[in-house]
């Protein structure tokens, strides 16, 4: 039984009496965030808050003396205060009960009859009440049931009381509105159909009004629309109806439909855009409706089975129980016009309410890049484009019908917050306690260490149940920051969870707790259920295996893409400024469905200028391969498989119809991109600004200062990188006969092998020896037996792209195995970036808290960066351990407080006698993958 239901909010009950009239506008206040120990001199920081104004045309309008932390309270408040200004009884009419809101409905169908409210009112239902009336005989003013439900609020505000499973079940609205028009007083409903209609003849003036807005005979109106086949096997289809003026749209949607009459056409929310009319069509199940309120029972009864099947795809869609197939129209009657508005809906348009609901589907939408961008795995602000991910999970959420995604933030003072120390974990245990604890553990605030920030994110179902919570150790120095990056992993993890859905596994896999997640799986399960169906084994699975029939094949070839950097068809001259890892790129491209045999060609995407990330996953792995051959004004062609057809009907907005006949294996897709503009991470950036010569180049000097003082004939660049080291290397006299650069990026690989090309046959041509030069693919954690005691070895801002204990393993693995008689290993002085950040961001005047708190890291691939300390704790100990001498070094600044801005460790071999360590010459290890050879003197490359 249903329990009492809460009052309605102040907006609904202003929509309800104002409809479009009232018009809501938040305004942004920055606010200083005061501490939590009053009298305290807190670090002032400011965030947003908003007070909320309200514009009822014509009659009032009103603003919000405070402010409040979510803009959703400030138009609340809003409503409120115009609700109080106007004397609105705002519960008094609303009914509690059940009982009631059974009277309130029998009272609220009555009047829609009543003639002296037709046909003056503006109500959309006269829209459908004025077509009737141009009927003859027996049709003459029935209008279907479902007109109702399509056009008053109020009505399902009222069905909710009496059965809050209204909310879901467009058939036991239309019982509910069926039983109370028979009690209604002069109306009348017919016992087999589901016509309603006035038991009086309606008013000669009113009929006359009505048949006046009739221009007579007009040409009928097409519509496009979309049929949603019940039996998921069944793809959905274009279909399209004729609408005449003299009859009601739902005629012709029924004959469609195949339903009895236009009375037995039932009718969903809406859905898609919310100002859109896009609804789902949908026959009536052959049931009995019956009503027994005094057993509180208003509802159906159905026999059985019959004619009841569940149409997965378009409940999921609509979040409403839909049956047999249904057909997904753009038309209606609105309260602005008294004409039917119509809009065509395209398979494209289906298909992208579907993408859609997906957290990268809302992301690649509103990128207008469907078929090429991703949802990136790293947020940055400086470099994330379109909606923030704390916007797209809210989104989804919503179209999810979940309750809006929960944020807590809290404060942890940062004194704690040094990379590596776990000192105050246990007090981040008790979070909610830690803003006060930070003020009474000494009594003051340490304005040296700004707070930091950590945010909590839960998911709850419409009902308010906890169905996923995130849970986080990552601190931020922004609060902003701390939310979006809490948002995005939690989108990432939805992402993840529908992605596993569409490739067809045999259980779901719903981990109880992964990195912070804990997921409530009876909730979880419950509230996904839809989805499974819709995207799991049954129907997914199902359209895939017989994808043979279909046009278009699954991608599954991700892991292949992975490793193949290869392209076609570059064009133009290299101009030296590419793509790297961590730079912003802005390309132009075009995707075309390309026909192998009949040489034909369907632009599906085209996209002028769209910016990204390299590295950031942002956008579809190939394109990214491709890019980074590229330089900047440079453009290529490539061809790829067909992916997911389902992202393909919803990005070719003009082909749809065709394209869903195209045979599968007849096509393929072909990218044309461009690079347009580079900018490149910010940490390269800062290196170039504020060293001279930059800081890259000073290590590289550095470098060779050393193999100089060694005389040294070989060298190992571990995790290369695009090779700047190799590449300078070469300009400068040295003594090296060879050199080896080894990294885990194919992409990185290639690049260091095309300039490396370059530069030893220019060397080639003008100087008589040319060391010979290797580039491995492989990871420098493995060991491999032909890089074994090299003269020296580099690994130039390396470590602090690996986890930690990656970094201590590489140390290890290098000392013990590969025992290069030098090591240089350098890495960022955490303690160096406030001066970076400081110099690199001055002018940024429009976010003025920017400088507020150390950023997070360099570049946001870094896992950590050390304070002098911890890396001298790293190396001393690593060099103990395996009879090496350390010494500590840096470039970047004078060394002096607080330390280079890059910090150099050199470490030297003790043991002078390499055969008193194993021969590891003959260990037959040799893991890594020979990318790119060229030999001594004679140029071979391959
Ligand atoms: N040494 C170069 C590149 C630094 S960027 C320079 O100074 O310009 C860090 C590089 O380390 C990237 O190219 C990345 O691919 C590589 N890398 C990260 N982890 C690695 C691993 N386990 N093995 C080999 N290379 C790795
Ligand atoms: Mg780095």
């Amino acid at each position: 039984m249903p329990t009492a239901t809460p009052a309605p909010t102040p907006k609904a009950v202003i929509h309800q009496r104002y409809g479009a009239k009232a018009v809501y506008r938040v305004e942004e206040v920055r606010e200083a965030v005061d501490g939590a120990c009053p009298g305290l001199a807190l670090p002032q920081s400011t965030r947003s808050v908003y007070r909320g104004h309200l514009d009822l045309a014509g009659v009032l309008s009103v603003a919000t003396p405070g402010t409040f932390v979510r803009k959703k309270d400030a138009e609340q408040a809003a409503a409120q205060m115009a609700i109080d200004k106007l004397g609105i009884p705002s519960t008094a009419n609303i009914p509690s009960t059940p009982e009631e809101a059974w009277e309130e409905l029998i009272a609220r169908i009555s009047y829609f009859f009543a003639d002296e409210n037709f046909p003056t009112s503006s109500h959309p239902l006269v829209g459908h009440l004025s077509v009737t009336l141009r009927r003859t005989g027996d049709l003459l003013g029935r209008i279907p049931i479902s007109a109702i439900v399509a056009c008053d609020v109020k009505v399902h505000t009222l069905c909710k009381i009496i059965d809050p499973k209204a909310e879901f079940d467009p058939l036991l609205v239309l019982s509910m509105i069926y039983n109370a028009a028979k009690q209604c007083t002069g109306v009348s409903v017919s016992n087999s159909n589901f016509w309603i209609q006035s038991q009086r003849p309606y008013f000669p003036e009113a009929v006359d009004l009505a048949l006046q807005h009739w221009s007579g005979i007009s040409d009928p109106i097409r519509v496009e629309a979309v049929l949603v086949p019940c039996v998921m096997e069944d793809e959905p289809k274009a279909v399209s109806f004729n609408l005449s003026e003299n009859e009601h749209y739902m005629v012709g949607i029924a004959s469609k439909l195949s339903a009895i009459d236009s009375s037995h056409v039932l009718v969903s929310r809406t859905v898609g855009k919310t100002s859109s009319e896009i609804r789902f069509y949908f026959p009536a199940p052959n049931v009995q409706l019956v009503s027994d309120l005094s057993n509180n029972v208003v509802g159906c009864r159905g026999d059985g089975n019959i004619n009841r099947v569940i149409n997965k795809r378009a409940s999921y869609i609509s979040g409403q129980t839909i049956y047999g197939d249904a057909i997904l129209a753009n038309v209606g009657y609105t309260r602005r016009d008294s004409e039917l508005q119509t809009e065509n809906v395209t398979l494209c348009t289906y298909y992208r309410i579907l993408l859609g609901k997906l957290p990268d589907g809302i992301y690649k939408i509103s990128k207008d890049s469907i078929l090429v961008a991703e949802l990136p795995c790293v947020y940055s602000r400086t470099s994330w484009k379109g909606p923030s991910p704390r916007d797209l999970l809210c989104s989804f959420c919503r179209l999810q019908r979940l309750s809006e995604p929960h944020f807590t933030v809290n404060r942890v003072s940062a004194s704690c917050n040094v990379p590596g120390s776990a000192v105050c974990s246990e007090e981040m245990g008790s979070l909610k306690t830690a803003r006060q604890s930070q003020c009474t553990k000494d009594g003051r605030i340490d304005k040296e260490t700004p707070d930091v920030f950590k945010c909590f994110v839960k998911i709850f179902s419409k009902k308010r149940e906890l169905l996923l919570e995130y849970s986080t150790d990552d601190n931020w120095s922004k609060e902003s920051d701390a939310i979006q990056n809490s948002a995005l992993k939690v989108l990432i993890w939805f992402n993840h969870y529908f992605k596993q859905l569409n490739t067809h596994v045999e259980k779901l896999y719903l981990p109880k707790s992964t990195d912070g997640f804990t997921i409530y799986p009876n909730i979880f399960l419950q509230e996904f259920a839809m989805c499974l169906s819709v995207y799991g084994e049954s129907s997914g699975g199902d359209s895939r295996t017989c994808s043979a029939d279909g046009p278009f094949s699954m991608d599954t070839s991700h892991q292949q893409l992975e490793n193949s950097a290869f392209f076609t068809d570059i064009d133009g001259q290299d101009s030296g400024v590419f793509p790297s890892h961590g730079s912003l790129t802005c390309i132009s491209y075009s995707v075309y469905l390309l026909m192998k045999d009949k040489r034909k060609k369907y632009l599906l995407e085209v996209n002028n200028e769209f910016e990204f990330e390299i590295g950031a996953g942002a956008v579809r792995n190939q394109l990214e391969s491709c890019i980074t051959q590229l330089s900047v004004d440079q453009s290529a062609r490539f061809v790829d498989e067909l992916s997911d057809r389902d992202l393909i009907l919803a990005a070719a907005s003009e082909l749809s119809p065709d394209l869903s006949k195209i045979s599968r294996d007849s096509c393929v897709l072909e990218f044309s991109v461009k690079v347009l503009q580079v900018t490149e991470p910010m940490e390269d950036r800062m290196e170039k600004a504020l060293f001279s010569p930059p800081l890259s180049k000073q290590r590289v000097e550095f470098a060779v200062r050393h193999i100089n003082q060694l005389h040294a004939t070989t060298l190992v660049d571990f995790g290369c990188g695009s090779g700047s080291l190799l590449d300078s290397l070469l300009e400068h006299p040295t003594t090296l006969e060879k050199i080896v650069g080894v990294d885990i990026s194919r992409k990185g690989l290639t690049r260091a092998a095309k300039s490396l090309h370059q530069k030893l046959i220019k060397k080639l041509l003008t100087q008589s020896s040319v060391p010979a030069a290797v580039l491995y693919h492989g990871s420098v954690t493995d060991f491999d037996s032909r890089i074994y005691g090299f003269d020296i070895g580099t690994c130039l801002e390396v470590i602090e792209h690996v986890e930690e204990d990656e970094a201590s393993l590489f140390g290890s693995v290098v000392l013990s195995s590969f025992c290069p008689a030098v090591l240089i290993v350098s890495t960022p002085n955490y303690e160096y970036n406030p001066i970076l950040q400081r110099s690199a961001m001055p002018s940024k005047e429009e976010e003025p808290e920017e400088n507020t708190g150390p950023c997070k890291f360099r570049n946001h691939d870094h896992k950590f960066e050390w304070t002098r300390a911890q890396f001298q704790h790293w190396a001393t100990g690593l060099a103990a351990s395996h009879s090496y001498s350390v010494e500590f070094s840096g470039v970047g600044g004078s060394g002096e407080e607080p330390g280079y801005a890059s910090q150099i460790a050199v470490f030297r071999r003790m043991t002078r006698d390499q055969e008193e360590s194993s021969p590891k010459e003959d260990d037959p290890r040799q893991p890594y993958e020979v990318l790119w050879e060229w030999a001594n003197a004679s140029m071979m490359s391959n």
